[in-house]
């Protein structure tokens, strides 16, 4: 009897010791009990296409692209869902049938991660404010704006990174001073800077501005309870720290490689940590 074939899929970045998604993967690999393997790949810039085009021809399901990856995919693609074209980066990539297909999912692992604490997000999307203008920033955008939020505000230290932003997902944008009259409406506060993360600056808010009521969320997550999250939890807010949106995230990859729907649980949070 022929075993059936071994799914295989990997992660690819420049650097790449550093990445969670081997632990997170193999976690779900063991748990469901699947025969399948999950790696790190060490690519340059320059070898994306021929490591693509490798994998799909040794019968890999697919891979997740970071850093710096997630862009320079978008052309390589045979065809992109709605979030990649709209964030402008695919992180999860199906290799079906011969064809490349890319695939965005952090918008998803973003709402998602508050929907797990928060199940009736609606409230809490009456008025959001987004600190950021990077990749990380346009995913949180376009989950918002999926998930049904309607006065939308992006914040950037470079205010015509956010004024670009916000002319392409129809949004608005603000100065960092604009801050102390806006934070007191925000329902949700989301912060998608690196500022707060190991090794950069302080993420520095005008905190008593912060209402009670307010969902806060980080997207950094090293360290898992930034000064962000302190701050607003001092202020009697719910918070929702960063690690939650990578694990789910990697949910919709899990599931079109391996074929189960794995669930974010409290023992793949400990593992990841760990
Ligand atoms: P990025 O594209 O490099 O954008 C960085 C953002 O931070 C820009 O808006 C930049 O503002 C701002 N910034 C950087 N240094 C600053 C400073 N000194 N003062 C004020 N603003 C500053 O990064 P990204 O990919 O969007 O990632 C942002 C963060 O999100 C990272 O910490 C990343 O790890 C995290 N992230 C987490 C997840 C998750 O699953 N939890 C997923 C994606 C990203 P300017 O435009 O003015 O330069």
């Amino acid at each position: 009897m022929t075993e059936p074939a071994r799914l295989r899929a990997v992660v690819l970045g420049d650097p790449i010791a550093h990445s969670r998604s081997p632990k997170l993967h193999g976690f779900w690999l063991k748990h469901y009990g699947i025969a399948g393997s999950y790696e790190a790949l060490h690519v340059p810039a320059s070898s994306l296409a021929p490591t693509l085009t490798r994998l799909m021809a040794e019968g890999y399901a697919g891979c997740n692209l970071t850093v710096p990856h997630k862009e320079a995919a978008l052309p390589l693609m045979d065809e992109l869902d709605e979030a990649a074209r709209a964030i402008g980066a695919v992180n999860t990539v199906l290799f079906r049938a011969g064809r490349m297909l890319g695939r965005n999912t952090d918008a998803h692992g973003f709402i998602e991660n508050l929907r797990q604490s928060v199940p009736d997000l609606a409230p809490y999307l009456a008025c959001a404010v987004i600190l950021g203008a990077g990749g990380a920033a346009r995913a949180g955008l376009h989950g918002l704006k999926a998930a049904g939020a309607r006065d939308i505000w992006v914040v950037n230290r470079t205010r015509a990174r956010a004024d670009a932003l916000a002319a392409a997902f129809g949004v608005k944008a603000a100065d960092w001073s604009d801050l102390p009259a806006l934070l007191p409406r925000a329902t949700l506060l989301a912060n998608a800077t690196t500022l707060g993360m190991q090794g950069s600056p302080a993420l520095v808010l005008p905190w008593e501005a912060i209402a009670p009521q307010t969902l806060v969320t980080d997207m950094v997550y090293a360290p898992l309870r930034t000064e962000l999250l302190q701050r607003a939890e001092a202020r009697g807010c719910m918070t929702v720290d960063g690690l939650g949106m990578l694990l789910h995230q990697a949910a919709p990859g899990f599931a079109a490689w391996f074929g189960v729907t794995p669930e974010v649980s409290p023992a793949l949070r400990a593992a990841v940590l760990a």
